[in-house]
């Protein structure tokens, strides 16, 4: 099943031809949550019974064409997005040669192994329609296309053979980049630089995540262009990896890093993001509105 996020927080079903089916009210599904709210994304933890009352909704329930809707990220509040730096080696090479990605920060050119896994920060998400706004528009900023991988039940040292039994399933992410010498937690988490969509294909329709292509253009412009099957750890061996440290949520979000040419964006440029398997999305990039860019709600409620 394909679950979206649009508009004032709604849920929808993208069905094969390209309609979203409303089917909001399946989040009555869910358990309601009294402060302090638990450590974990209350749809993923409860996603089996929202896509059984999806399922059953879907078919009767409004058709909105997708160039409609405000699309959000379909993932609300993850309690951590994880992400792996340097996980392609020709992006890895690409880093190594070129002193405007690397800074001369010797962290910033060690294998993934050696660096291990870093944190965004959970303020940085948005959806595809949010856009990315430039937050140091003097700075290099650039795209990084991912496949993200959604975590649908609690993990702790999990083997990489068991692994995939604890995804609730992928999205593209966006790991929007300013180049410098700072840690990678600062440069990757303002605002609106983490793009999860265009919606959560839930993990039975993706039975291998190491064998899908993935790409982007910037303004029509092939920019990135791989496979994940040259990722350097797959998908189970990061979840062993980020599980042997901390425990893995419902809704936590790994980003499995980004393959060779990442290249500056600027405001007015049109990213295009596509993995196989999962879809496409848009996504513009602006320049902050006088330095003070707005800040956008803490969260989106469906209007009865
Ligand atoms: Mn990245």
């Amino acid at each position: 099943m394909r679950l979206c996020r649009f508009d004032e927080g709604r849920l929808g079903v993208v069905d094969g031809g390209g309609q979203v089916r409303d089917v909001s009210a399946a989040l009555e599904v869910l358990p309601t949550f009294r402060y302090p709210c638990p450590p974990y994304d209350g749809l993923v933890a409860n996603l089996p019974a929202v896509v059984a009352r999806a399922r059953t909704l879907a078919d009767r329930a409004a058709a909105v064409p997708l160039d409609r809707v405000r699309l959000l990220s379909p993932i609300a509040n993850p309690g951590k997005i994880i992400a792996a730096p340097v996980n392609y080696q020709k992006h890895l090479d690409e880093v190594k040669s070129d002193v405007q990605i690397h800074s001369n920060n010797p962290a910033h050119t060690i294998t993934i192994q050696q660096a291990g896994v870093f944190l965004k920060a959970s303020s940085s998400l948005v959806g595809p329609a949010e856009g990315v706004v430039i937050c140091k528009p003097e700075r290099r900023t650039d795209h990084e296309v991912e496949l993200a991988v959604v975590i649908g039940r609690q993990a702790s040292r999990v083997a990489a053979a068991e692994a995939l039994d604890y995804v609730a399933g992928y999205t593209i992410g966006l790991d929007i980049s300013i180049r410098g010498s700072e840690d990678r937690s600062l440069r990757k988490s303002p605002d609106s630089y983490t793009v999860l969509g265009p919606w959560l294909v839930t993990a039975d329709e993706i039975p291998n995540p190491g064998t899908l292509d993935l790409q982007i253009t910037v303004n029509g412009e092939l920019r990135q262009k791989s496979n994940t099957r040259y990722m350097i750890l797959g998908v189970p061996e990061l979840i062993e990896m980020a599980s042997s440290f901390y425990t893995l949520h419902p809704g936590d979000v790994i980003l499995t890093g980004t393959p060779e040419g990442v290249s500056p964006i600027e405001p007015g440029d049109r990213i295009v993001a596509t993995v196989e398997g999962i879809g496409t999305m848009e996504v513009a990039v602006r320049a902050a509105e006088g330095g003070s860019e707005k800040a956008r709600p803490a969260f989106e409620s469906v209007k009865a």
